[in-house]
């Protein structure tokens, strides 16, 4: 990670701090609101291929349920640490809340590499993990779903060990599965697509054409894929990508200034999200240091990799073109550089908001698992573009109106709705 000594949930809970002295919110509701409610910490003991053994840590940390079960994904990552998971939870509850589903914030993770781990040994990492957590979640108090490095593949083996314990079918338990087996069509697509409804909202109250612009996105993943896909839908041209290279050990920014393609690029990339550079050189793409993509003459930009990535040293490379920072990762702008940012006049749409579409999408899932009865993709992505477009025009009047921050409006929105559930069961 970019900045060894920063602490995600430090930035979470100022964040925090700063909405609650602008809501003026009462001590007790601070207090309950800046700390999780609930966290798990375990070991995960696995039997390697070889037949050694290895302990890998877990965690599972449900920030508030005030509105709803805790939702939140479980992410594998070398670097992974309580404080992420203890941030990330608490960006769920808020996400959940501005776009309005009923649904807490909660959040897992492994410290793994799933790089060097084979499917068998990743499959008993799932099943461990669940073996671990099982009497404390599911259905009705926190279910789980994908993040950073962890699929549909690995979420039917979680749901496999759940009802294995649990002896009955509980599909409810986790979202993200694999299509036809109790998962929404359209959930893969879901986090990136969300991300360009709320870029083409904001494109349009800045009187700019989807066609006429340009974006540089970091990271290659899941979220950036789908949003590359939705936005060269809408005429966007991506000039610039950077991902993490597993073999050098570094990440690398490729760029083509007349538009990088997508299919092309998904060819030479791992499940990871990984480009082999070798063959991207042969495709005619330049080979630039890591954090070129942040460089670029560019009107978007889409930090869609990890935490901390934009940070009070990088932030003054920001191109004078660039007029949107789209956060499809979680947390990736440091509050030095969201300082920054705020007094450049360049148009945030916070992570919380802008990739919630992931989660939103799980929602469907969940109701869909209910009714036994699953929609077609079209369906889906419609009642996602809904509800996006609805939660990001509630932001940008609030801004508007109070002549806030987007990150604060949308930070306003979702606390007061969560103060708000916690002050009328009678929690504060
Ligand atoms: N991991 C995704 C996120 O950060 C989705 C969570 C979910 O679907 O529960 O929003």
């Amino acid at each position: 990670m970019a900045d060894k000594s920063f602490n995600p949930f430090a930035m979470a809970q100022a964040q925090f701090d700063k909405v609650a002295d602008i809501l003026n919110l009462d001590t007790a509701t601070r207090d309950l609101l800046r700390y999780p409610m609930r966290e798990y910490h375990f070991n995960i003991p696995i039997r390697m291929d070889d037949g050694s053994f290895k302990v890998f840590r877990g965690f599972r940390v449900q920030h508030n349920d005030s509105r709803g079960p805790g939702k939140g994904g479980i992410r594998f990552h070398p670097q992974e640490t309580i404080d992420t998971v203890r941030a990330l939870a608490m960006w769920m509850t808020w996400k959940c809340a501005v776009v309005d589903i009923p649904l807490g914030g909660s959040k897992g993770g492994v410290v793994c590499d799933p790089h060097n781990l084979s499917m068998r040994e990743q499959e008993q990492i799932c099943r461990g993990w669940v073996r671990q957590i099982s009497r404390d979640v599911g259905p009705v108090k926190d279910v789980p779903a994908p993040d950073v490095m962890t699929n549909a593949q690995h979420m039917l083996w979680m749901l496999d060990e759940f009802e294995a314990q649990h002896n009955g079918k509980f599909p409810g338990f986790i979202t993200g599965k694999p299509v036809g087996m109790g998962g929404s069509l359209g959930r893969t697509e879901a986090t990136g697509y969300g991300v360009i409804f709320t870029v083409r909202e904001a494109l349009r109250e800045l009187g700019m054409h989807p066609e006429e612009t340009t974006a540089s996105f970091q990271g290659f993943g899941n979220v950036s894929q789908y949003a590359i896909q939705l936005y060269n839908q809408l005429g966007g041209t991506v000039i610039c990508v950077s991902c993490w290279d597993q073999e050098d050990q570094t990440s690398y920014s490729f760029r083509k200034k007349d538009g990088v393609n997508l299919e092309e690029l998904q060819k030479i990339s791992d499940k990871f999200g990984g480009i082999q550079k070798n063959k991207a050189r042969d495709l005619g793409y330049e080979i630039l240091p890591a954090e070129a993509w942040i460089e670029q003459d560019v009107d978007i930009l889409v930090p869609s990799a990890i935490e901390n990535q934009v940070t009070a040293e990088n932030v003054t490379k920001i191109s004078k073109q660039v007029k949107i920072i789209a956060e499809g990762a979680n947390g990736p702008t440091t509050p030095e550089a969201d300082k920054i940012i705020h007094e450049r006049g360049i148009f945030m749409i916070p992570d919380f908001l802008a990739n919630a579409g992931g989660v939103t999408c799980s929602y469907f899932e969940q109701v869909q698992s209910n009714m036994n009865y699953f929609w077609e993709k079209d369906e889906v992505l419609g009642k996602l573009d809904v509800k996006m477009t609805a939660a990001y025009l509630a932001v940008s009047a609030l801004a508007r109106k109070r002549e806030l921050y987007m990150r604060d409006a949308a930070y306003v929105i979702s606390v007061s709705r969560v103060a708000q559930a916690c002050k009328d069961r009678g929690w504060v």
